[in-house]
């Protein structure tokens, strides 16, 4: 075992790490990075590891960016922080300016948080309330999907449908309903594809053609659903959920925190099914990783249902202390002008391109794969159960961070989700190390 240094002591002496059991840090403890550049983390050591998760799925035009940097400087020599609450300020509006420009036509109006889970707090609430305010107070469910991630505060954790997560908080959380996805799977053919399409389709249909009575919203990740290992799913079938949602006065919440900002090879993973929700929730790529930011961005027939006399009641009455933080804002803001000016969609549909060929060549037919997948700048590789062998990829990630490329793990799946900024070449390392590090596993397995 690695002696540790003196930082790596002194942070298992105070430091509780998130997603982690901490007593797993006696093997390998958490890498002390000194500094970001482009791709890359340094550690104490001057030792390089390529970020390919993008520092969890935030980070798009790499560490220490230049223009970014650059209007950090400006806009805290000039204001840092203001209250919200009855102030405000020229990159919250510039903000919201850029945005109506890029999201989907007829959403136009504004919340500010300052995380992930925060802002799908914000949307629940809203969705219930509207309804309350409209003459449907019985409105009062929320419909997710199986497998969905989005968040862990209470809240959050009950449109949410990961065990790991949510196991131990049964009791506090007040849950909703669940229905099944069509997941896109390259073993079933296109005939039984269909087939179990329609029954997923159809099941959504059932619920909410006999409750849709007592239903507020319902709640997707876009296309792809990330903490429950990259799983992808039709566009077809996201089309039916607008549908339905619209034809019962169903709000349609979409949360594109992870998905949204040129993830997918679209600015917003709702474009791929050409849909308009309701409500939608940004965080992550928003920031380009710099700061803590996330949006709630609503329609105004739904603004319009909270605009009342005071003494109606009727305000939204919901506030985070940092909200609409103007560091942030102008980062967001200038996140939307590299999005413009470089030409980042093309880009990444371009190195998406590439990095689908290159996984093709590497992982296709090898008989430890059970299934690869891609979309935009996201890869994913699900080892077979090995009998005995329990949390592979978190094996298969530490041996591939020891070669300097960091993914993470999922089960038996690892997934990568590098910066736009990657090269090809980068593109290259960071697979054929993923290829040799699952290799090298399985063969230590079997001896
Ligand atoms: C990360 C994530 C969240 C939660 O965001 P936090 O900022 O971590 O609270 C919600 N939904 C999705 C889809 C996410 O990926």
């Amino acid at each position: 075992m690695k002696k540790r240094s003196e930082l790596q002591e002194k942070d298992l002496q105070y430091i509780f790490h998130p997603c982690a059991q901490m007593k797993d840090f006696e093997e390998n403890p958490p890498l002390v990075i000194q500094k970001g550049e482009g791709l890359y983390l340094i550690d104490e050591e001057g030792k390089r590891y390529m970020d390919c998760i993008s520092s969890w799925w935030v980070n798009l035009f790499g560490h220490a960016n230049r223009r970014i940097n650059q209007v950090v400087m400006e806009q805290i020599n000039n204001l840092e922080h203001v209250i919200f609450a009855s102030f405000s300020h020229k990159p919250a509006i510039d903000l919201a300016e850029a945005l109506v420009e890029v999201l989907p036509k007829g959403i136009n109006k504004f919340l500010f948080a300052d995380n992930g889970s925060s802002c799908i707090e914000m949307a629940l609430k809203l969705s219930f309330q509207y309804h309350l305010q409209t003459g449907n107070p019985q409105k009062m469910k929320f419909i997710s999907l199986e497998n969905a991630y989005h968040g862990e505060t209470i809240g959050a954790l009950g449109v949410g449908d990961v065990d790991i997560f949510t196991q131990t908080y049964r009791p506090l959380i007040k849950e909703g309903r669940k229905v099944r996805v069509p997941y896109l799977d390259s073993r079933k053919s296109e005939e039984e594809f269909q087939k179990y399409e329609e029954e997923c389709i159809q099941e959504l249909r059932d619920l909410i053609e006999s409750s849709h009575h007592e239903i507020a919203c319902m709640i997707v990740e876009p296309m792809v659903q990330g903490a429950a290992g990259m799983l992808m799913y039709s566009a077809n079938y996201l089309r039916q959920v607008r549908e339905l949602t619209k034809k019962y006065n169903i709000h349609l919440i979409d949360d594109e925190i992870a998905m949204g900002f040129g993830r997918t090879g679209k600015m917003f993973a709702c474009e791929h099914a050409g849909i308009t929700p309701d409500i939608m929730c940004l965080a992550k790529g928003l920031s380009s990783g710099y700061y803590p930011i996330a949006l709630v961005c609503i329609t105004t027939d739904i603004f319009n249902a909270f605009y009342a006399d005071y003494k109606e009641g009727k305000s939204f009455l919901h506030s985070h202390t940092y909200s609409g933080n103007p560091l942030g804002c102008r980062i967001a803001v200038e996140v939307l002008k590299i999005f413009k000016e470089e030409n980042i969609l093309a880009m990444v549909q371009e190195k998406g391109a590439y990095l689908q060929a290159k996984m093709e060549e590497l992982f296709e037919g090898k008989d430890y794969v059970k299934s690869y997948r891609r979309i935009g700048m996201i890869g994913a590789i699900e080892i077979h159960e090995i009998p005995g062998q329990e949390r592979v990829g978190r094996k298969i990630a530490a041996l591939a961070l020891e070669k300097g490329v960091l993914i993470r793990p999922i089960g038996n799946i690892v997934y990568f989700m590098p910066p736009y900024i990657i090269t090809k070449e980068e593109i290259n390392t960071m697979l054929q190390v993923c290829k040799e590090s699952i290799e090298e596993y399985l063969k230590a397995t079997k001896n």
